[in-house]
């Protein structure tokens, strides 16, 4: 075996060196946080060649002292922290003593400082952790300036990857726009080296909205508003935020997201996707967010010596306190979206005449709503993804219901596009006020607690999903609870949703007479008597048109074609196989009279529709793929096919229908864990039922099952 030697120390200096300096912008952000640990008011930067060629950081501090600069740059020297107990209480961002002795490594130092009262200041050159020379005096002006220069000159490759990719300057505008937003008192400016205008001058201020407007623009600051978190009851738990986030009228590409904890500038993904997720939930049409935060939490809380940039900071409690501020965040977001719906509101006065009418309650309702539908912007129009099964299963059913061929409209189906609509006052109607205080009022606090805190693990079959809460684990039903929060949202968003747009109106006699066809309930009935059913559901639904469009956004067009379903949840559309159905329930289940009762039901049918049953299509995985062979005759008589998958043979399995029942079954699986899941945890209310009847059960408690699932 090959001998193990002892690395030489500037080998090993400069192997970590390279860690803590990862790249120009890491060192611009160690320099100048050693200006702000040292009480500058004022931070000068200025990059030559994306802070290859050099970087100098000029600060109005405290300065270093003279007889502290022969071990400034050697590494672990510090004067911020003595005793590794020290790191719980540690209020400056350094504390390594690492960032200057690395700089030297892998670039050339030098420094020039005066301390206060001096009449001189001192200059001096490092290289490899040691001075060059002793430090000459030299005229200065208050505090120090670091000069780094020729960065990664004895490194390479690192040197050619970042000069062959884009070089680094605006990832260090950006990090002195963070800063500058944060400490603002401090007056930050970063330039090119040569360069007469500053790219970031933030100015020192007093208004956190002054700082942003500085650096940001005044554009991003009008759209901003202020949010305020804190959670101080809990005795062994104390955390604030505050910071300012984006409304519904700002509009971005990517998000911006500005997080300091305990005044640290870091990074928290988990964080940072929550917050992107209430938005994208709640303003699905809006752009990326702009968010800064500032928490505060007791230093004991934070784990600051985890990274070694300190880029990432690990904290007790996280997913509380994340869950805090998405809470908080979610509801600020309503409230702003409800502020936006109620102006447009005003100043539309059909809108208003509707507001009146609607009083009188869905059978009389009579202002026309034609002219709404023109105002869906066709450029806004999408096609889901072409792999979506819906619509496709006339080739499933083919010979089993001929008469399924005959519903191209219903083919059309799978063509959905999305619209946005105008928003409108979602009215508050007594009866669906009730309706929404009863799931108030049924709340099971555990089951919420569960849903709000679980972690989802996986699919177990075709109905349930297996989550974990704390050290148990449940099997959840995923059809009950997604029927459940489709219900609730359907009332949530009650007159205010935003509309899928079917490619291709539906007609409703064609819907209906498809889903009598199928209902089994109904096989003693002639065919005639299923047309007049269908044809008198057809009355009833175009007669109550006006309303379930106004409440509910089912768009009926005059001709009794079904052109428009709402979105309940964002980024999920409906099985388009259960539209027919739906349609059946909405003409023969509605009770159209009864105010409350009318909303109960039409939301109770739209829970249904939304809901993520099991898709028609067999699931193939494991022995059901026997149910996709071409020819079922030959697979009976083969009865030892039963027993013996490998038996079956490729070309016997219908491959194409085969690819779409996997599909349809991966996008479902896919679908309860990026969408229903995240969805539940933000907006489901479980009701008390749902403790009893089979929805939740409890099926492993064990610490060690526990950590078995932890560690997948
Ligand atoms: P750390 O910040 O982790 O202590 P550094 O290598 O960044 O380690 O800096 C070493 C020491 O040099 C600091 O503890 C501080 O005392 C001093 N120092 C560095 N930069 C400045 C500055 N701009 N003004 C005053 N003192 C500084
Ligand atoms: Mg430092």
């Amino acid at each position: 075996p090959p001998r193990i030697r002892r690395l030489e120390e500037s080998v090993v200096n400069r192997i970590a060196a390279g860690e803590v300096i990862q790249r120009p912008s890491s060192a611009v952000k160690e320099l100048v946080e050693n200006s702000i640990d040292a009480g500058a008011s004022t931070v000068s930067v200025t990059v030559k060649d994306g802070g290859l060629k050099l970087i100098q950081v000029s600060d109005d501090g405290h300065g270093i002292r003279c007889e502290d600069l022969p071990i400034l740059c050697e590494r672990h020297t510090t004067s911020k922290l003595s005793a590794y107990e020290d790191l719980q209480t540690i209020k400056s961002m350094g504390f390594r003593g690492e960032a200057l002795a690395s700089m030297t490594y892998v670039g050339h130092v030098t420094v020039t400082t005066i301390t206060e009262g001096q009449l001189h200041g001192y200059r001096v050159s490092y290289r490899d952790g040691v001075m060059e020379n002793d430090p000459k005096p030299c005229a200065a002006v208050k505090g120090t300036q670091v000069m780094v220069e020729n960065l990664f000159y004895n490194m390479v490759a690192r040197r050619k990857t970042l000069q062959n990719s884009n070089d680094d300057y605006p990832k260090i505008v950006d990090f002195i726009s963070r800063f500058a937003v944060h400490h603002i008192n401090v007056n930050f400016s970063c330039r090119k080296h040569g360069a007469n205008r500053a790219d970031v001058h933030s100015g020192s201020t007093s208004s956190r909205l002054d700082a942003i407007r500085n650096v940001y623009g005044a554009s991003v600051v009008r759209d901003l508003m202020e949010i305020q978190v804190s959670d101080e009851n809990a005795v062994d738990e104390i955390f604030k935020m505050d910071g300012f986030i984006s409304n519904a009228n700002y509009v971005a590409k990517k998000t911006t997201m500005i997080l300091f904890i305990n005044d640290r500038l870091v990074d928290c993904t988990s964080l940072k996707r929550a917050t992107e997720f209430v938005y994208s939930a709640i303003l699905p049409q809006a752009s990326k967010p702009f968010i800064y935060m500032s928490i505060n939490l007791p230093p004991e809380h934070v784990d600051v010596n985890i990274h070694p940039t300190k880029k990432e900071v690990s904290l007790l409690n996280q997913e509380r306190i994340i869950e805090k501020i998405k809470d908080a965040i979610e509801e600020k977001l309503m409230n702003c979206n409800n502020t936006r719906i109620f102006q447009t509101q005003a100043l539309n006065s059909s809108a208003l005449t509707q507001a009146n009418t609607r009083k009188d309650k869905g059978t009389e309702v009579s202002t026309p709503t034609g002219e709404k539908s023109q105002k869906i912007p066709v450029s806004q129009m999408v096609r889901t993804d072409p792999r979506d099964p819906s619509g496709r299963l006339h080739t499933y059913w083919q010979g089993q219901t001929s008469n399924l061929e005959k519903k191209s409209g219903l083919v059309a189906v799978r063509n959905i596009v999305r619209s946005r609509r105008n928003p409108k006052d979602a009215g508050d109607l007594s009866s669906r006020h009730e309706l929404v205080t009863e799931i108030d009022y049924n709340l099971h606090p555990g089951l919420f607690d569960i849903v709000k805190n679980c972690t989802y693990v996986g699919v177990a079959d075709e109905v349930f999903a297996l989550i974990q809460h704390n050290t148990l684990l449940y099997l959840v039903n995923v059809v009950n609870v997604s029927k459940e929060l489709m219900y609730q949202q359907a009332l949530c968003r009650f007159g205010n949703f935003n509309a899928i747009q079917l490619s291709e109106p539906a007609p409703l006699l064609e819907l209906l007479t498809m889903a009598l066809k199928d209902d089994e309930s109904m096989s003693d009935v002639n065919e005639k008597e299923k047309l007049e059913i269908a044809e008198v559901n057809t009355e009833i639904l175009k007669e109550n048109a006006e309303m379930i469009n106004e409440y509910f956004s089912i768009h009926i067009d005059q001709g009794g074609n079904l052109t428009r379903l709402p979105v309940v949840l964002d980024q999920y559309t409906p099985d388009m196989d259960r539209l027919p159905e739906f349609m059946l329930t909405l003409g023969n289940d509605i009770a159209w009279d009864v105010e409350k009762e009318c909303f109960r039901t039409a939301a109770a049918a739209i829970g249904n529709f939304y809901a993520l049953h099991p898709p028609i299509l067999p699931n193939p995985s494991g022995k059901g793929i026997r149910l996709y062979k071409k020819n079922k005759d030959s697979m009976e008589s083969a009865g030892q096919a039963d027993n013996d998958l490998t038996s079956t043979d490729e070309d016997d399995i219908d491959q194409e229908l085969l690819a779409e029942a996997e599909a349809a079954w991966a996008q479902r699986e896919w679908t309860i864990q990026h969408v229903l899941f995240p969805s539940m945890r933000l907006f489901l209310k479980p009701p008390k039922s749902m403790a009893t009847d089979g929805t939740f059960v409890q099926i492993a408690s064990l610490d060690k099952l526990y950590k078995i699932f932890e560690r997948c």
